[in-house]
């Protein structure tokens, strides 16, 4: 769209302006953009379309979670989370369709991998979030983002990167970097250009204190040996008091016992980290357990006693499949894209495991 206005002769800022329409208003219709020029809003509804994903479907959790099914333009479908926390909300945002990770607990990974998310995809999900808080007078205002949804967002990067621009940017949507929040299982290359980026805080997705365990967890992402991630990790370019979150999921009787505790405490030692536990979120035909609370605690309580910080992260939205690692969905019907109201966006951007008994506490006991 920008070599388009060029070519128009219209000045720089015309882009910056449109985009703000787009981004921080969630614009709909270019002739409602009254603050430029009826011919020029004639000459872009001539060239451009815009369109946005439908938000299809919304569940409302006990706790308040609510979780948005949105229908994309080729019918395919994501969940995006809004998760309420003493005095805002946060946002979970998927970064693919599906993902390619195929983590033996996660749900998403069970569904494989369709496709990258594109920029105003993701940024979508926040645009129409935000105007749903509007709608529905919700109290607490939105502040956080963290990339905790629907696939790997690293293996995104270079729409990962311009959307965390935009959301830093504010002119559009004015997120601090320590409110937008990447969690990765660890990819090589990318691991590095995202530190570099200083664009938002890491979450790295451990769930294993050794390479042995994880291999069977994580079969991809363990790929990357959990020496050389740690070692990454330890040149992690870290501001002052920033530390990496470690992410940590409780499987019972697989990963959460003392010994691997003790494994996790000597594994991170050193590093300035915190870790968050994370108990289990079954879906339908998963294989995991989650560890009863005196495991949890004790778990936990090694960690504190090695000089580690863990907390136990609070398991929001269960009941309506929207926690942790509960995300998935299946292609939309058809009709649920006909009523679609809202039409584009783009311009430019448009252009098992068989045996669960094959895992256990491998290399911890
Ligand atoms: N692919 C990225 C982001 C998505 S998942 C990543 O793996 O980090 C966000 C977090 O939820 C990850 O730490 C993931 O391992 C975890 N998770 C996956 N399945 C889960 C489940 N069933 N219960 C609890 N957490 C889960």
């Amino acid at each position: 769209m920008g070599v388009w206005l060029k070519e128009l002769g219209e000045p720089r800022f015309r882009v910056s302006q449109i985009y703000q329409w787009l981004w921080a208003k969630g614009g709909k219709d270019f002739v409602q953009m009254t603050n430029l020029s009826l011919k020029l809003r004639q000459q872009l509804a001539q060239n451009f379309i815009i369109r946005w994903p439908k938000l299809a479907k919304v569940q409302v959790s006990q706790d308040g979670t609510r979780k948005f099914v949105l229908v994309l333009d080729d019918e395919k479908s994501i969940e995006s989370v809004l998760i309420p926390e003493r005095d805002h909300y946060t946002l979970c945002l998927s970064s693919q369709v599906g993902c390619v990770m195929s983590c033996r607990f996660c749900h998403t990974g069970q569904m494989g991998f369709e496709r990258n998310l594109e920029v105003y995809e993701i940024l979508a999900q926040v645009v129409l979030a935000r105007e749903y808080v509007k709608q529905e007078n919700l109290a607490l205002p939105l502040r956080n983002i963290v990339f905790m949804g629907m696939g790997e967002p690293l293996l995104n990067w270079s729409n990962l990167e311009k959307s965390l621009h935009l959301l830093r940017n504010d002119k559009y949507f004015n997120f601090s970097r320590r409110r937008l929040t990447v969690s990765t299982v660890g990819i090589k290359d990318k691991l590095k250009k995202f530190g570099q980026s200083r664009l938002g805080m890491l979450a790295f997705s451990l769930h294993a204190p050794n390479q042995t365990l994880r291999k069977q967890l994580m079969p991809k992402a363990a790929n990357w040996e959990l020496k050389e991630i740690i070692a990454a990790l330890r040149n992690y370019p870290l501001e002052k008091r920033e530390r990496i979150t470690i992410e940590y999921v409780l499987l019972d009787r697989v990963n959460d016992s003392r010994e691997c505790a003790l494994q996790l405490a000597k594994l991170l030692s050193g590093l300035r980290c915190k870790v968050n536990l994370i108990s289990y979120n079954p879906w339908p035909g998963s294989l995991f357990a989650r560890p009863k609370k005196e495991r949890i605690l004790a778990f936990e309580q090694v960690l504190w006693s090695k000089g580690i910080t863990a907390i136990l992260r609070k398991s929001k939205g269960d009941d309506i499949l929207a926690a942790c690692g509960q995300l998935r969905t299946a292609f939309a019907p058809k009709s649920a894209f006909k009523d679609a109201s809202a039409k584009i966006l783009v311009g430019e951007n448009r252009q098992s495991l068989k045996n669960k008994n094959q895992i256990t506490s491998l290399g911890c006991e």
